[in-house]
């Protein structure tokens, strides 16, 4: 066996990969490029998120080669939240690089990302300068969600990307001390605060095939990354709830102006008009309030967050 492979590793990249058998060697090859580059004592853990084609027959070939390289596979799809816990939970190096399978994070960037850490810097977040791989309406959805969250979280997700090295403190803060099921990683290393770096990059055409995002994957996203770092839209709720109070109030005054200098109240249209608006309002406000007691029944539950099927090159870790 490769001795560097025994040492324990310095560096860990974590890669969440569903269905990327066509590109996974490839990313792997330019990540062990880099890392080489920087540190011999490194690991590269690959978690298959469930995927349907080889992509964890691929990682297992790639690690018999390479024990450095290591490989966890899901027993489903359990989406890329979990996949980047999962890595996170067995990776033992000193810093950790999340990374995408699809190369549209550069690895390129890992030495200055390293060089970062290595000055001080316990997160270092890299940030999207252009999105030009994305579609139109992905980057103007993009642009409301991360607005929203960025403007009633507080706390600053725009351009942000899961692209991040991690000082090994911020890796068991993360794992040890938030439990929670409903999870937006972006989010969380924001929140978190201690020293943190920037680094700017361009975000590249993805290799392979089609985004491995769904629309309602995407919306499943924006709903917990909102619900979990604000209840802002219950209180909007509330507010809601006092304009209508007052838009009642004004139509009874008026109803009742109407009266005193006897003119006959024109009804029908008023009634109908406000029982569309109050109707729609309650039943926007029961949405939302769905919404959070929904993340309060997944939390209650407390149901692992992912299932591991089988794994290479790994020991027992997550405790
Ligand atoms: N991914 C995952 N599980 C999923 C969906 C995606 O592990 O359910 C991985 C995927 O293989 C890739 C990364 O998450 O490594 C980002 O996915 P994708 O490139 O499809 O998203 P986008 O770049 O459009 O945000
Ligand atoms: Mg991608």
């Amino acid at each position: 066996m490769n001795l560097t492979a025994q040492a324990s590793p310095v560096i860990s990249a974590v890669i969440p990969a569903y269905n990327e058998s066509q590109g996974i060697a490839e990313t792997i090859k330019q990540i062990a490029g880099c890392l080489n580059a920087c540190e011999s004592a490194w690991e590269i853990i690959v978690v298959d998120d469930g995927s349907c084609d080889p992509t964890y027959q691929q990682i297992c070939r790639i690690s018999e080669g390479e024990p450095r390289v290591k490989g966890i596979t899901l027993s489903r799809n359990f989406g890329k939240e979990a996949a980047i816990l999962a890595g996170l939970e067995h990776a033992s190096g000193q810093a950790v690089i999340i990374i995408d399978a699809d190369l549209q994070h550069p690895p390129s960037l890992i030495p200055e990302m390293i060089g970062k850490w290595r000055s001080g810097a316990q997160i270092v977040h890299t940030v999207k300068r252009n999105r030009t791989a994305d579609s139109a309406g992905k980057k103007a959805a993009a642009y409301c969600i991360n607005q929203l969250i960025s403007n009633l979280g507080g706390i600053n997700v725009n351009n942000s990307s899961d692209f991040k090295l991690l000082d090994r403190e911020i890796v068991d803060i993360i794992v040890r001390l938030l439990p929670e099921r409903e999870r937006f990683f972006r989010g969380l290393t924001s929140w978190l605060g201690f020293s943190e770096a920037y680094i700017y990059f361009d975000v590249a055409d993805r290799q392979g095939d089609q985004s491995k995002w769904s629309f309602w994957a995407l919306l499943e996203l924006s709903i917990t990354a909102l619900t979990s770092f604000t209840c802002a839209p219950l209180r909007i709720i509330t507010f809601l709830g006092i304009a209508t109070l007052l838009l009642g109030f004004l139509v009874a005054g008026d109803a009742i102006w109407s009266l005193i200098i006897g003119q006959s109240v024109s009804g029908y249209a008023t009634i109908v008009i406000s029982v569309l608006l109050i109707g729609s309002f309650i039943m926007i406000s029961l949405g939302i309030i769905g919404e959070y007691i929904a993340k309060i029944y997944e939390e209650v539950k407390a149901r692992p967050h992912y299932l591991i099927k089988a794994s290479i090159g790994i020991g027992n870790k997550k405790p």
